[in-house]
């Protein structure tokens, strides 16, 4: 499990000609630009393992940095296996923390300022500054806004222009957006705490400010790697070029067919534009996908056809063929749940294991019904985007524990027996509570733990509770979660650069994918990606599916993805879009939402003493419970919403919305994911 042998020649020898072409530009500008289970992340990591193993790059002197702390976390533990240890390999957002916290002394003239995870309080103050009403919905959006402001470099005096040039949607009048964002920024100093934005921007100000601090950080680390490069903001990218300064030692490895933050301010044209930037960068394209069957190969390859100008890659699929991509059409959304709960549920039976298998949709609140679903046949899941394994309450409990035991174990008890008795003082029992609920999480999560200890003996026989211990603690340093036994349910954005043998993607509608607010041509493009994404985890199995009413016996009113338009059989006539001049019959959820702006809308009307559809008519009740507007963009766009109305009932019928559907796929707050 710790390190192995390899020298540098078994290295190369796992790798193909062109990565191995990546792996002997050991100095100057690199840059793989290849499609999705081409081997970037294998091949970083090899490159990695290989100039430290042949001494050409000191561990201590390279930093390896990407986005998200799962995939930081997997980068550690591929070093780990390959021998590899005292890389830093971390988020962005981690190694600022880690840097400013060493130099705030010498550059802020104090200790390291408190960082906020959240910026909704201050938000709420900033707006209430500025006399605009919010309720949750609309603090949320504007958080995201001015992440993506922060993200992109624009002050608040450069919001407007800014914001016009990329096309947002603001979730007010941008003059308003600018305001609140200035009022933010001030309060927030004020306050003297910094959020994750300022955490970026301070670092590099710090590195860019400051001699002595440039030259030490820069003598510490002299090799930097990027993985997932393609989603890098234009902040992240301020902060990496203060580390390089102006050397160029610097590998960048990204896909530009799969960025998926533009909205929170990725800029793929870092990637796209490298070798201009870097003359005489080593390119290295990869085509060979080693993930995915040829039929998965061939539908992603099909997906992306359409694609402007992002540099297009043709994968071409190195695994044996496998079974086709299924598509599947269902009534409504129970039935779709059911459906792949069943075969999931054949999966396993038939010797997929559950960890293996994963369920992916667009909105976090698409996971109660799997979770239901799964539930109600058996199957164990976990929830990726879910707390972190090694921060969960239990496991950091069974450390404890397990430090605890080590201290007075019996030397000869064997290491699996005495981890499952000192477990079962955590509630640890032989068999597992019914799937579903908190008792099944937690005993999945021990169970893990066990599992950890079995793979330990396996490679170190003779391995004590004591060797255990200190197992567990480098894989809480190293944040790796061990594989649970259970099918995950991830977002397609929790689901980049992982892989499973089993894909099912769900809910595959127009208005969920492409979601309903992508209303510009550049957001359309943007979800179709995602479903990119989604299609490229895939190794083996891979099922599409989509229901055509959300409720059980609802009115079936719903559209296929129409990305799926020329990829599903049947695809030569596209069911007709809903004609929207006409008064649909509500049914179903859109029917009690109905009801709740109705009754909403009486004791409105009460309160102002005019009639009920002064505030507003049926029509526009009907198009709001249809649509489910989530910012006050989007509902300004419905018939009958005009200024006045929005700015009087706009927050009011939000709160409704999202009273009943909380679709709480935010593009906020990431960053606080990210440390
Ligand atoms: P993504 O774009 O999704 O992040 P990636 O390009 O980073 O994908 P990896 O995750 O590095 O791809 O690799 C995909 C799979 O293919 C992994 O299971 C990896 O071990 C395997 N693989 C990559 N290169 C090779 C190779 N040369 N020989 C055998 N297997 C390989
Ligand atoms: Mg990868």
């Amino acid at each position: 499990m710790t390190g192995n042998d390899d020298e540098p020649g078994q290295i190369l020898a796992g790798l193909d000609p062109e990565q191995q072409d990546a792996v002997r530009a050991v100095r100057g500008p690199v840059c793989i630009l290849a499609g999705a289970g081409t081997g970037k992340t294998r091949t970083i990591t090899h490159r990695i393992a290989h100039g430290v193993l042949t001494g050409a790059t000191p561990a201590g002197q390279i930093l390896a940095v990407t986005f998200t702390a799962r995939a930081a976390g997997e980068m550690r533990n591929r070093l780990r296996i390959l021998g590899v240890a005292g890389v830093q390999a971390r988020t962005f957002h981690a190694a600022a923390l880690r840097q400013l916290r060493y130099f705030a002394p010498r550059v802020l003239g104090g200790g390291m300022p408190e960082l906020i995870d959240n910026k909704l309080r201050i938000i709420g103050q900033a707006a209430a500054r500025c006399r605009v009403k919010t309720d949750r919905n609309l603090l949320r959006d504007l958080a995201s806004e001015v992440e993506w402001a922060k993200s992109s470099l624009a002050s608040p005096a450069e919001y407007v222009a800014a914001a016009g040039k990329a096309d947002r949607m603001p979730p007010l009048a941008p003059g308003a957006v600018s305001d609140v964002y200035a009022a933010y920024e001030e309060l927030k100093s004020r306050a003297g705490v910094i959020d994750f934005e300022d955490l970026l921007l301070v670092t590099a100000a710090s590195i860019e400010g400051h001699r002595d601090v440039a030259e030490e950080m820069r003598a510490r680390y002299r090799y930097f790697v990027v993985d997932e490069y393609q989603d890098v903001s234009p902040l992240q990218q301020r902060l990496l070029d203060a580390w390089l300064g102006n050397r160029s030692d610097l590998c960048v490895v990204g896909d530009a067919n799969q960025t998926i933050y533009s909205f929170a301010g990725a800029d793929a044209s870092y990637l796209l534009d490298f070798s201009r930037r870097f003359s005489g960068a080593t390119v290295v394209r990869l085509e060979r996908d080693y993930r995915s069957t040829p039929e998965v190969v061939g539908l992603a390859n099909a997906l992306v056809v359409s694609l402007p100008k992002a540099a297009r890659l043709t994968l071409v699929g190195q695994r044996p063929s496998g079974p086709k991509p299924t598509f599947a059409e269902h009534d409504d959304e129970p039935s779709e749940a059911a459906s792949v709960a069943a075969s999931c549920r054949r999966l396993i039976a038939a010797g997929t294991p559950a960890a293996e298998i994963a369920v992916l949709f667009r909105t976090n609140a698409q996971s109660e019904s799997y979770e239901r679903s799964l539930s109600a046949v058996g199957v164990p899941y976990i929830i990726r985007g879910g707390e972190r394994f090694f921060a969960r309450p239990e496991v950091r409990e069974a450390m404890v524990l397990m430090r605890g035991g080590a201290r007075t174990a019996d030397p000869d008890d064997p290491l699996v027996d005495a981890v499952r008795d000192i477990l079962s003082s955590a509630g640890f029992t032989p068999g597992a509570p019914p799937a579903g609920g908190a008792a099944r999480e937690r005993w999945e999560s021990l169970a893990a733990i066990v599992q950890l200890a079995e793979e330990l003996i396996a490679a170190v026989p003779e391995a004590g509770l004591r060797d255990f211990a200190v197992e567990l603690e480098a894989r809480a340093a190293s944040q790796h979660a061990p594989t649970v036994q259970g099918v995950t349910l991830a977002s397609l954005h929790a689901a980049k650069g992982l892989e499973w043998d089993a894909v099912f993607l769900v809910g595959l509608t127009d208005g969920t994918l492409p979601i309903q607010y992508a209303n510009t041509d550049e957001a359309v493009t943007e979800e179709r990606r995602l479903l990119y994404v989604g299609i490229t985890r895939a190794r083996q199995h891979l099922a599409l599916s989509w229901a055509l009413s959300r409720a059980a016996g609802g009115r079936r009113s719903r559209r296929r993805s129409r990305f799926l338009d020329g990829l599903a059989p049947g695809s030569g006539q596209p069911a007709k879009r809903s004609a929207k001049a006409k008064r649909p019959e509500l049914e179903g959820d859109d029917a009690a939402l109905f009801e709740e702006l109705r009754a909403w809308r009486k004791a409105t009307s009460e309160e102002e003493a005019v009639p009920a559809y002064v505030v507003f008519p049926d029509t526009t009740l009907v198009a709001i419970a249809e649509s489910r507007p989530r910012s006050l963009a989007a509902l300004s766009g419905l018939a009958g919403v005009g200024p006045r109305k929005l700015e009087r009932y706009g927050a009011a019928v939000l709160t409704v919305v999202g009273g009943l559907d909380d679709t709480s796929e935010s593009a906020g707050p990431q960053a606080r994911k990210n440390l």
